[in-house]
């Protein structure tokens, strides 16, 4: 995302009694100066809380994670969210972690530890073994808050982890756990605007696109009976939705991780039927780079 769409849709939230800007990528520190601006930017507009997503790989040494998280106090970030887990920790070492603990808790930030598990904590997957090691590794961390959670099987997801998950038979029966930032449907605590504008309730339930329109005419329009897949998600879960695509041709899988990868599976069927309201594509289809990585894309 650019400095000037950010700047924008944070201007356009003036007014609104903004809690919380999070800053998250990918990796947002690959562009740590447009991180300082930004977070910069929510503090001129008077937000008290302002987050960032790291996995803190700039963190090669103390000097150097002081210098990092001095520059975004001083813009303005509150607190310091860091990954930590088997997704992460292959690629970068845990003393980056501790840099990062050690720096921020010197200046005061208020310190997170974002960590995910591959199926249950307790499943002895290889996953959740290099994440149980990362965490006895970092020690007692004080006051820093763990969150522990799952992935969502959706978008790339899906594709590269469900062969290592549990998979039940049947579609799953169970609601929809609701908006990603939390709240409910009809009043969702949050939204997330990705670099293409969309702005979205869940990875890929997009509710209008930022680029084209003001965020805050997109929020005041905003009616959950009125969009085609949350009205339904509301009513009756994915299972509703999965009915509805099988009346147009879905063929349900053997099996799904969860109420989220049914959910996926079959916004990834619709989205060519919905494709203002299903947008991003990115979050439906990915391509495969030369090297075999795949990479997300947008036509
Ligand atoms: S069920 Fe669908 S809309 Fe609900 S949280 Fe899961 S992926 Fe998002």
């Amino acid at each position: 995302m650019g400095f000037d769409d950010a700047r924008r849709y944070l201007r356009q939230t003036v007014g609104r009694s903004l809690e919380l800007v999070c800053i998250t990528g990918g990796e947002p520190c690959l562009y740590f100066g447009l991180v300082a601006d930004v977070v910069g930017e929510a503090r001129a507009i008077g937000v008290p809380g302002i987050w960032l997503f790291t996995n803190a790989y700039w963190a090669v040494n103390r000097t150097a994670a002081s210098r990092k998280l001095a520059r975004l106090k001083e813009a303005g970030m509150t607190r310091l969210c860091l990954s930590a887990d088997g997704f992460h920790q292959p690629f970068v070492p845990v003393a980056r972690l501790r840099h990062a603990v050690a720096a921020a808790r010197d200046l005061g930030l208020e310190i997170v530890l974002d960590v995910r598990f591959l199926g249950p904590p307790q499943e002895d997957n290889w996953t959740n073994q290099v994440t149980r090691r990362v965490l006895e590794e970092l020690g007692d961390l004080g006051d820093a808050e763990i969150w522990q959670g799952q992935p969502l099987y959706i978008g790339r997801a899906a594709d590269t982890l469900l062969p290592q998950v549990a998979q039940r038979s049947g579609l799953p029966k169970g609601s929809c756990p609701g908006p990603w930032a939390g709240g409910a449907w009809g009043n969702p605590a949050g939204v997330d605007v990705d670099l293409y504008g969309e702005v979205t309730l869940c990875p890929g339930i997009s509710i209008g696109n930022a680029k084209g329109r003001s965020l805050s005419g997109i929020l005041d329009e905003y009616d959950p009976q009125r969009h085609p897949t949350i009205r339904e998600l509301v009513a009756g879960g994915p299972k509703r939705l999965a009915r509805i695509a099988q009346r147009i041709g879905y063929t349900p899988r053997s099996g799904y991780a969860s109420e989220c990868h049914l959910c996926y599976d079959v916004r990834r069927f619709l989205r060519p039927r919905c494709s203002s309201e299903l947008a991003p594509l990115t979050c439906y289809e990915e391509a495969v780079s030369p090297s075999g990585f795949p990479l997300m894309s947008r036509s």
